[in-house]
């Protein structure tokens, strides 16, 4: 059997979408876009979202939004996908990676122990869909106030360390009962082909952001920001007698196209009514199969404040080495099941290892790490797939220990 790790999921309703987009006249950023955009609003609760043509982008642009550059730190986990630290990176900011938990995810007392008074982000990544600390980072923020040093207009209105979450993997996760999203300042959502909505390439910007701002009114300079500082997108010139503009701001081109939109504009919806139950249901048989193996850690997934958007299978390993895991996934893959890692740690990275990060300040994300497999998750994969997966895995493993 033939398994692949992560295909899109694209039925009769996307290929219509698409062809609506394609067929009206108007293929780059306009109505599907601004769809979309409401449509994220809509499931999620958050007042504004703004599509952007990556997760990566719009994390550089919160930062950009907010006067992050050369000077400021942003506080990161050192267990993420390499976008998060080099978003940071693009800025001209400096990344400060800290440990992770057992969970996966940013551990809070090492936030605290890397605050200081050039810190002006956290970036808290919900690993595998499973939501960070939110309330605990917020009150960490709270409790840093007199040590923030503001130097430009955005960080004086709010006066504190910003949180932007990279949620790429968590969209429709739940925090104490409300979405990811409604958790931070401002979440990133992505929807590149492998993640759990999808336009092929895109990312959401989310703003949540509290008093004194104004919602709307920083959605509309980000937009006009990713759209080259132009006060009118090319969807309001392209009327008959739109063609005079201006440009205000020094901004970036990271608009999302009308045609790509068409495909998270079909999907959205299915997600949240149909799409993420099925993730569960395939990740509850993961957990009910791993659970009664003596050699399995099985992933958090759900508690009385957490719920998981279920976007990874991270299964682990009790007791085992980098090598044998790599034994384990090879004999996985023999059998013709895609895994992967999730994820190897920016210290161990060459990029990051040259900028002087060690892994062995990260005991925890190595860890994780090396005894980590992550299993393919996704609607199409039917019981007999699913058997046959775990056999895989369960015979992988067992001749791999004994
Ligand atoms: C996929 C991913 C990103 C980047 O998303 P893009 O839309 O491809 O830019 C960022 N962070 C994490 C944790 C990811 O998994």
């Amino acid at each position: 059997m033939k398994i692949p790790f992560s295909p899109p999921y694209i039925n009769q309703a996307v290929i219509s979408e698409v062809t609506d987009a394609l067929e009206s006249g108007w293929i780059t950023t306009g109505p599907k876009v601004k769809k979309l955009e409401d449509l994220v609003c809509e499931h999620i609760g958050v007042p504004n979202t703004l599509c952007v043509n990556s997760a990566t982008s719009g994390l550089m642009l919160a930062l950009k939004w907010y006067g992050i550059g050369a000077g400021d730190e942003v506080i990161i986990p050192a267990y993420t996908y390499s976008a998060t630290a080099l978003a940071v990176m693009h800025v001209g900011a400096t990344p400060i990676m800290v440990d992770v938990n057992d969970d996966f995810n940013i551990s809070v007392s090492a936030i605290e122990k890397a605050v200081t008074k050039k810190t002006k982000a956290i970036m808290p990544v919900d690993i595998a869909g499973w939501p960070c600390d939110y309330d605990e980072i917020q009150q960490l923020v709270e409790n840093k106030k007199l040590l923030f040093v503001p130097n430009s207009e955005k960080q004086q209105q709010l006066n504190r360390i910003i949180t932007i979450a990279d949620a790429a993997h968590a969209i429709g996760a739940k925090y104490k009962n409300r979405y990811v999203g409604l958790t931070s300042d401002i979440t990133v959502f992505s929807f590149h082909a492998v993640k759990n909505v999808t336009t092929a390439e895109g990312g959401a910007v989310s703003l949540n952001l509290p008093e004194p701002f104004n919602n709307q009114e920083e959605y509309d300079y980000l937009r006009c920001f990713s759209l080259n500082g132009q006060t009118k997108d090319a969807f309001t010139k392209s009327k008959a007698g739109g063609w005079k503009y201006d440009i205000i701001y020094p901004g970036m081109k990271i608009n999302m196209p009308d045609v790509l939109a068409a495909i998270g504009v079909a999907q959205l919806p299915k997600y949240f009514s149909h799409i993420l139950d099925e993730r569960e249901a395939i990740y509850s048989y993961y957990q009910e199969f791993f659970k009664t193996k003596p050699w399995a850690i099985i992933p958090p997934y759900k508690n009385e404040d957490k719920l998981s958007s279920c976007h990874l299978y991270a299964l682990r390993i009790k007791d085992i080495s980098e090598e044998q895991r790599d034994i384990i996934i090879d004999a996985i893959s023999k059998e013709g099941v895609a895994v992967n890692v999730h994820f190897q740690p920016l210290p161990l990275l060459t990029l990051f290892k040259n900028m002087g990060y060690d892994i062995v300040n990260y005991p925890m994300a190595y860890a994780n790490f090396k005894s980590e497999i992550s299993l393919p998750i996704y609607p199409q994969l039917t019981q007999d797939k699913l058997k046959y997966i775990v056999k895989t895995v369960e015979n992988a493993v067992e001749s791999c220990l004994c």
